[in-house]
């Protein structure tokens, strides 16, 4: 009798960074998930170890930071430059900038330092309480897309490693998370693009060293007559060294050549010069060749997807390898629930490359070009400082390219720089949801952007709270409504609430079929496990009338917040949410931002039904089902 084969709704191949986090999102959301990896034991060292800013923001979103803090990482808050001196006489301290400087809107400005073995145990703990347990030694063997089963069409053969069982199941999705060298990849005979014919050999070592090398806890980069090295401070006392031993346009290169962990000491020793530096211990060593390369597709047919470094592999220099990895899971995740929860029509899932594919196309140009400033040129502590200290909105005086690139480097290697262009997802006039609503006048958030950070008091216990974090990250759409001063927006927010009411409404038709039956402490999805809604008033919390507040708001009532917390990056703003995103407090505003945070459209708050209708419009057009009054109307 044939057996009956087991069912997913998508198998992940890898758990590193890409596969991890996916699998945590898709297993939390409700999935289920088949997740394997090759090896027969998770990272116990070394390899990535650089959260960027942008990076936490997403762990604590997932509920992950203080797991991930919890093993004492060090906090790069600034970089050192060290230049030789003349004469043979050793390095000295040219100048420092912030790592993440403070044109950059984040609670986190500094890139967070654990190894990866360590970030991935917190994931694959939280993976296992969500239900999901990779199975290890597992590999793929074997894959099609043979549409004949509907529902899951995708056939998957997997292998365990030690026993030689050999199991066919079917999905509706795969997942390639393999890293560079992807089975997947290889089989769908998508080819890797070099980007730059340069490729690198990489020597990096963890260790606990004594040296009298007075930024040894601090990020370095120093260029000496013996070579040049890259500094990095790590958890549990120790430091990272990064020494490039080989590159391309060497006249004897190859790729494997190779070097001892004490060859590389020795080299350390002399670039340190006139400090001295001994190894207590050794933690972890590797040599590895990298080359700036990007896969021509993510996918073929929107049913075998990859991320992570199946895709993209570029060289460690600024640290990005695993932060763009969760980047990509995080995307794809999101995607994947919009289709499977019936919200969105499948052909969404075409953006998941071409909003991924244009953030690996600008991290390997940024490389190359982040490769050439290092050690072409070396910035004056003058530049660095007017870098350090101006704004963006500063304007005036014209800056020179390197400060230009400098600032454009920080945003983006602090992953704020993430800026997803217009699509379905992100608003603009090319949107097929028209409405002379969208775009509300002096706002400064962009659509494709992450949103910024402000902070607010939570109405139901007069917490201070994150309001970029309040809705934690489960798959739904945030919508902020900054509903400016009560007296003045009464009739706008009432308006909104009734047109929320009605059945064409995005929050009635995917309203949540166990409505009667949802828990009193629900208090994200009251209504729809797709949407969940923010209140923010242009007012002191005593001030905030909440009789007045209609009911479809008031069951969000963890999400009713006074924006009167002063914030100093607006000091004489009296509401300074609304006044920061550029919010008149006088009439407020809504914004819409998808479940990865980033904004996907702001929409002027109105008396009428003009409010409600953009978002119905916005929603529609990506929807399964029809929204808006304008089709109920058409239908009837
Ligand atoms: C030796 C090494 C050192 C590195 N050092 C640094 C560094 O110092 N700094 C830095 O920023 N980045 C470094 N990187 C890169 C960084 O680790 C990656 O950018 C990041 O981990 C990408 O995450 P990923 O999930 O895409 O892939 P990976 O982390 O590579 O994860 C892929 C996973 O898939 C598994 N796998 C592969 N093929 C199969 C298969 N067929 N079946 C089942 N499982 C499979 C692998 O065992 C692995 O667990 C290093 C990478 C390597 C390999």
């Amino acid at each position: 009798m044939a057996q009956t084969q087991e069912k997913y709704d998508i198998v992940i191949v890898g758990a590193g960074p890409v596969g991890i986090l996916l699998s945590l999102c898709m297993s939390r959301w409700g999935y289920k998930v088949k997740h394997i990896d090759n090896r027969p034991v998770p990272t116990a060292t070394g390899r990535a170890d650089g959260i960027q800013p942008r990076s936490t923001e997403i762990l604590r979103n997932l509920g992950l930071k203080r797991q991930i803090m919890a093993y004492k990482p060090a906090k790069v808050y600034d970089v050192a430059f060290w230049d030789p001196l003349p004469g043979e006489q050793g390095i000295h301290r040219t100048g420092s900038w912030p790592s993440c400087p403070r044109f950059i809107d984040t609670r986190y400005p500094f890139t967070t330092l654990v190894h990866q073995g360590k970030i991935e145990r917190v994931f694959l703990d939280e993976i296992e309480k969500a239900g999901t347990t990779v199975e290890r030694p597992w590999t793929i063997t074997g894959f099609k897309n043979d549409g004949l089963d509907e529902t899951y069409p995708v056939e998957v053969q997997l292998k365990c490693l030690d026993t030689n069982v050999i199991q066919t199941v079917r999905s509706k999705y795969l997942f390639s998370g393999e890293g560079a060298r992807s089975f997947v990849r290889q089989q769908l005979g998508i080819q890797i693009h070099h980007k730059d014919p340069i490729s690198y050999v990489w020597g990096v070592m963890d260790g606990v060293v004594r040296t009298n090398f007075p930024d040894i806890e601090t990020k370095c980069t120093i260029h000496s007559d013996a070579g040049s090295i890259m500094v990095i401070p790590r958890e549990d006392n120790m430091v990272r060294l990064y020494v490039q031993i080989a590159s391309s346009s060497d006249p004897d290169f190859n790729p494997r050549k190779t070097a001892t962990a004490e060859e590389v000491q020795e080299v350390a020793k002399k670039i340190l010069k006139p400090y001295w530096v001994e190894w207590d211990r050794v933690e972890w060593y590797s040599v590895y060749p990298i080359g700036q390369g990007i896969s021509e597709k993510y996918t073929l047919d929107e049913r075998v997807f990859m991320g992570g470094d199946a895709c993209h592999t570029h060289s460690p220099k600024a640290g990005q390898g695993m932060n763009t990895a969760f980047h990509d899971a995080l995307n794809m995740a999101w995607k994947l629930h919009a289709v499977e929860s019936g919200l969105a029509d499948r052909s969404i899932l075409s953006t998941y490359e071409t909003e991924r594919k244009d953030i690996a196309e600008t991290l390997l140009n940024f490389d190359a070009k982040y490769a050439s400033l290092f050690s072409k040129r070396r910035p004056t502590a003058g530049e660095v400082g007017s870098a350090s200290h101006a704004t963006v909105a500063s304007g005036g005086e014209e800056e020179d390219e390197f400060v230009k690139t400098f600032k454009s480097s920080c945003e983006f290697t602090s992953g704020y720089g993430v800026a997803y262009k217009p699509n379905i997802f992100n608003w603009d006039s090319s949107h097929p949801a028209k409405s002379s609503l969208f775009e509300v006048p002096g706002v400064r958030l962009a659509a494709g952007r992450a949103f910024t950070p402000s902070t607010v008091t939570r109405l139901a216990d007069a917490n201070f709270v994150h309001l970029e974090q309040e809705v934690p990250a489960n798959g739904a759409f945030r919508i902020f409504i900054f509903a400016g001063k009560q007296e003045k927006t009464k009739k706008a927010i009432t308006d909104l609430a009734a047109n929320l009411e009605k059945e064409r409404s995005f929050l009635s038709v995917y309203r949540r079929p166990d409505i009667a039956d949802v828990s009193f402490f629900e208090r994200h999805q009251p209504h729809s496990k797709l949407f969940t809604l923010c209140l923010v008033y242009a007012a002191q919390k005593n001030q905030v009338d909440m009789e007045a507040v209609p009911q479809i708001l008031r069951d969000y009532h963890h999400h009713i917040y006074a924006d009167d917390i002063p914030d100093v990056r607006v000091p004489n703003a009296k509401f300074a949410a609304h006044e920061k995103l550029g919010f008149d407090p006088e009439k407020g505003g809504v914004v819409v931002c998808r479940p990865d945070s980033h904004v996907a459209c702001t929409v002027q708050l109105v008396e009428g039904s003009g409010t409600a209708d953009a978002l119905n419009a916005y929603f529609n057009a990506f929807s399964t089902k029809p929204l808006g009054q304008d089709q109920q109307q058409s239908r009837l």
